[in-house]
């Protein structure tokens, strides 16, 4: 084989993946067929998971020193124009107002790391020099996915380079290659849904003295209310804006720039493009040796920005299962278990952006044509459809339980439990403890996360004094070649917040199982469920 995993398409979703296989000491290429990174305007907000599982990878910092700036508040507004008072004005916390945040709450419901924007054109020219820096990770510009076969040792591919194709052999085969992607194609697996549910034009503005002089007040999205669904978002460097309209041509974007703008600027329009809103699910994410993540098995309305991040989500989920199974202490059901996981919250996202959209198009139903007048009738349009935004768009901006309260169910590596669970709200995180959930951030007494204490394979977590032997679960795994530590945290606060004295954790942070007593469970049983091997009970 020429490598283990071979990834093609180096979006953010093929990146995370090199990078955490690289982390891990997997060999991987991964292929892209444009020829570098490109300056074009896509996501800008990497949510607060995804941030979280960027400070694992030991590159949130650099994320946010080439993001927004960390005191610029990341607030929202609906607006008729950037110099008329605004019809409404969320506030958001600038990230430095949410680390503060962060560092002042301690009951589990804030994430270790909150947002950040970063436009994708600066994320993943960052993304790629990191993954290019690891030994084991070789990134391949300029080299097309044509094909594949696989059998069952590997996946024998045909890749095109500089208009020559050639074989390449793998272990694995990951398709991030967005949502036409070939790898899907190839394998026949539909995408379900509701597909062109709204096409809009987006262009690219440089314009350097504007965001300093928005007289209404700064803030990332300001939402115009009209009837071309038309919605300015402030890029990273402050300097540069999208522009997004139904509109009827791409010359259509400068004067809806100057429109939406009203103030008189030099700019310059450096691209304009069409892109359609979707709501699709693939119906499968993996066949054999190959699996598929990110865009080319969800496509969601960027409303709350859930694409990415999803993705994001995919590429950890999958990361270390292929390394355990290519160090060979993977059992059966963790590679299974890639696509039960992940297509639930899939279908999740797909759900949470749905809600999202449709509160964007309720209270743009409320718009009318005399909404800028400045008579009575045009007055109460605007407070009516303030009202009505002021519940809808926060659908939109508030999405911190789907961000943060996944939960993986019915997987084949949670210890099962009958009952039903915390419910799913979309819009608010209660943390907890229940197997499949996310670790809940807690800070200890010196002041660092407990987070950061637990490392890269599985963690027993003995909170609150418990000391529990926990020598045959060390040696169930032990046997079973899988890495595993005990990590005893003696103060009582993070046992109230998770509500157990004892924790097994997963390499990706997820709860496995949680009890106060190990004798309460088969040392055995338990590490061949997290490790994916059959039950033998
Ligand atoms: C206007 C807009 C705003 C958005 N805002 C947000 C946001 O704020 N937050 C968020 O989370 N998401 C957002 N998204 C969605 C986000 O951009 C996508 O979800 C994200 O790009 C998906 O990443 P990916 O790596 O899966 O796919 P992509 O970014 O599409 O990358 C796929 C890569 O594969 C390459 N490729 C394709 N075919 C081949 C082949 N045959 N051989 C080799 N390479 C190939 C492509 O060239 C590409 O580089 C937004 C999207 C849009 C359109």
């Amino acid at each position: 084989m020429d490598t283990q995993v071979l990834i093609v398409g180096a979006g953010p979703v093929g990146l995370t993946l090199a990078i955490d296989l690289g982390r891990r000491g997997i060999r991987c290429i991964l292929i892209e067929q444009k020829e570098a990174p490109q300056f074009l305007p896509k996501m800008e907000r990497c949510n607060a998971r995804t941030m979280e599982i960027y400070r694992r990878l030991g590159i949130a910092q650099q994320i946010r020193d080439a993001g927004f700036p960390r005191d610029v508040p990341m607030d929202v507004f609906i607006v008729t124009s950037l110099i008329e008072p605004p019809l409404l004005h969320l506030p958001y916390p600038s990230v430095a107002q949410a680390q503060a945040e962060t560092a002042a709450c301690n009951d589990g419901s804030l994430p270790l790391e909150p947002y950040q924007l970063i436009s994708q054109y600066t994320l993943e020219p960052l993304l790629k020099s990191v993954a290019e820096s690891l030994p084991s990770v070789e990134v391949r510009y300029g080299c097309e996915f044509l094909s594949f076969t696989q059998g069952p040792d590997g996946v024998h591919t045909t890749a095109k380079t500089g208009g020559t194709a050639s074989p390449l052999s793998a272990h694995y085969l990951v398709g991030c290659d967005g949502g036409s992607s070939a790898v899907r194609r190839q394998l026949g697996i539909k995408l379900q849904g509701e597909a062109n549910l709204l096409q809009l034009r987006q262009a690219l503005y440089r314009c350097d003295d504007l965001f300093e002089r928005i007289p209404i007040g700064k803030g990332r999205h300001y939402h115009v209310a009209d009837d071309r669904a038309t919605f300015l978002i402030v890029q990273d460097s402050t300097r540069h804006f999208t522009l997004h309209s139904v509109v009827e041509s791409d010359a259509d974007m400068a004067a809806m720039f100057e429109k939406t703008v009203a103030l008189p600027v030099d700019y310059q329009m450096l691209y304009v493009g069409k892109w359609q809103q979707n709501l699709l699910l693939a119906e499968s994410y993996q066949q054999g040796r190959v699996f598929l993540a990110g865009d080319a098995v969800h496509l969601v309305i960027p409303t709350g920005g859930l694409g990415m991040n999803s993705g994001v989500g995919d590429a950890i989920d999958l990361s270390w299962k292929l390394a355990a199974t290519l160090q060979g202490w993977g059992g059966p059901n963790l590679l299974r278990s890639y696509e039960i996981e992940r297509r639930q919250i899939g279908a999740r996202n797909v759900e949470a952006s749905r809600q999202a959209s449709r509160g964007r198009r309720a209270w743009r139903a409320a718009w009318r044509s005399d909404i800028r007048d400045d008579t009575p009738a045009g007055a109460e349009a605007r407070a009516n459809l303030a009202r009505i935004a002021n519940v809808e768009q926060r659908k939109s901006n508030e999405m911190i339980g789907a961000e943060l309260g996944y939960r993986y169910r019915h997987s084949p590596l949670i210890w099962p439990d009958d009952r039903e669970g915390p419910a799913d709200d979309f819009m608010r995180y209660v943390p907890t403890s229940w197997p499949g959930a996310r670790l809940p951030h807690v800070w200890l007494r010196g002041g660092s996360a407990l987070h950061d204490h637990v490392g890269d394979g599985y963690t027993l977590l003995r909170l609150a004094g418990a000391r529990p032997d926990a020598a045959a679960l060390a040696q169930a795994f032990a046997r079973l070649g899988a890495p595993f530590a005990t990590l005893d945290v003696p103060e009582y606060h993070p046992r109230d917040v998770y509500g157990y004295d004892l924790l097994l954790l997963r390499p990706d942070l997820h709860v496995v199982w949680r009890g106060n007593q190990l004798l309460s469970v088969d040392p055995r049983q338990l590490a061949a469920l997290a490790t994916g091997h059959p039950s033998t009970w």
